[in-house]
């Protein structure tokens, strides 16, 4: 049986769709594009017509223009029945970037596999943190904690060539990834080690680190939606308030930066009084916290005091900014 008729079965809709067997389906770009757009927009958090596009570009090889140009093209056998059964997929829920093995991220087209989160735009936001907060031209290390695809630490090596940027990951099957992510743009000021947060980093080594760790609560009623049951748990939940990680990454990063080091982690919309709060206990100063481009509290930026006897006496700027 056919996805589309797999659906509409479930639905009950075969009837009010017009499909019967003996109706020949549409093998034409122009009409497999209409076709599956709708068929797509029933299922929440979809973006039909992008994923309609982007699923039959990965099913049969061709480009967005030449479906623009050429809507008319019949399809092979083979194309199209490649294309059912990715349709098939997303159809039971898998998220389009894990059947692609692809996602966008920042001006990169990186390889993703279900052993690593899927990269938001949200995080796009720590990328421009670093960018516009750390000198462009100085030799710096910057660490990217928990990289998973490596997205950050990717789009921040090639960006600033003169940083050299540590991706540190936990899991093995995504710290290769991520290498293979690095390679494949040769950012070779970029480099993965697999480890727990900042563990092996020697004190005093570090002129930034960036991060987005998991926040979620264990109990949030979000990871049984969307894509997030598909991405693997510990990149997404952190213990009963969800601020687990960033908790253990604040506590490693004081020894590991240096002074007037700085930190950039993404959190939930509703954590930024908390990333606030956890910044200022571990003595970081000039602690803000930054909006996503949907206006949400998404990430908290710090750093550390000069060296001074005093320095730990500097009282603290807690401010939420917007931007
Ligand atoms: N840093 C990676 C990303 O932003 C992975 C994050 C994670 O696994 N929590 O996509």
């Amino acid at each position: 049986m056919r996805a589309d008729k797999l659906l509409c079965a479930k639905q009950g809709c075969l009837e009010k769709s017009g499909h019967t067997d003996d109706v020949q389906r549409p093998s034409n770009i122009g009409a497999v594009l209409r076709e599956t757009t709708e068929l797509l927009a029933a299922l929440p958090q979809a973006s039909p017509y992008l994923e309609a596009r982007l699923l039959l570009s990965a099913a049969t090889g061709r480009t967005h223009t030449e479906f623009l140009a050429r809507p008319e093209t019949e399809l092979s056998a083979t194309d199209l029945a490649h294309f059912d059964r990715l349709l098939r997929r997303r159809l039971a829920g898998e998220p389009i970037a894990y059947i692609r093995g692809r996602q966008a991220f920042w001006t990169l087209d990186l390889r993703v596999t279900p052993a690593t989160l899927i990269p938001r735009p949200e995080t796009e936001l720590l990328v421009e943190l670093a960018l516009a907060r750390l000198p462009a031209k100085a030799p710096l290390r910057v660490l990217d904690a928990g990289s998973g695809s490596g997205a950050i630490a990717a789009a921040l090596a090639s960006e600033r060539p003169a940083w050299t940027l540590l991706a540190t990951e936990h899991n093995s099957e995504a710290a290769r990834l991520a290498d293979t992510n690095l390679r494949t743009y040769r950012l070779g000021n970029a480099h993965v080690i697999r480890c727990d947060w900042l563990q092996p980093i020697a004190r005093n080594s570090l002129d930034a680190i960036v991060g987005n760790p998991p926040y979620l609560s264990a109990t949030d009623p979000h990871l049984g939606q969307g894509d997030l049951p598909w991405e693997p748990r510990p990149a997404l939940a952190a213990g009963p308030d969800g601020l687990d990680a960033i908790r253990t990454l604040c506590a490693q990063a004081t020894s590991r930066l240096r002074p007037t080091g700085f930190i950039a982690l993404e959190h939930g919309y509703d954590q930024g009084p908390a990333a606030r709060a956890i910044f200022e206990w571990h003595g970081f100063e000039d602690i803000l916290t930054h909006r996503d481009l949907g206006d949400r509290e998404r990430a908290t930026t710090g750093r550390l005091p000069p060296p001074g006897p005093h320095s730990t006496l500097i009282s603290s700027k807690v401010a939420a900014s917007s931007r």
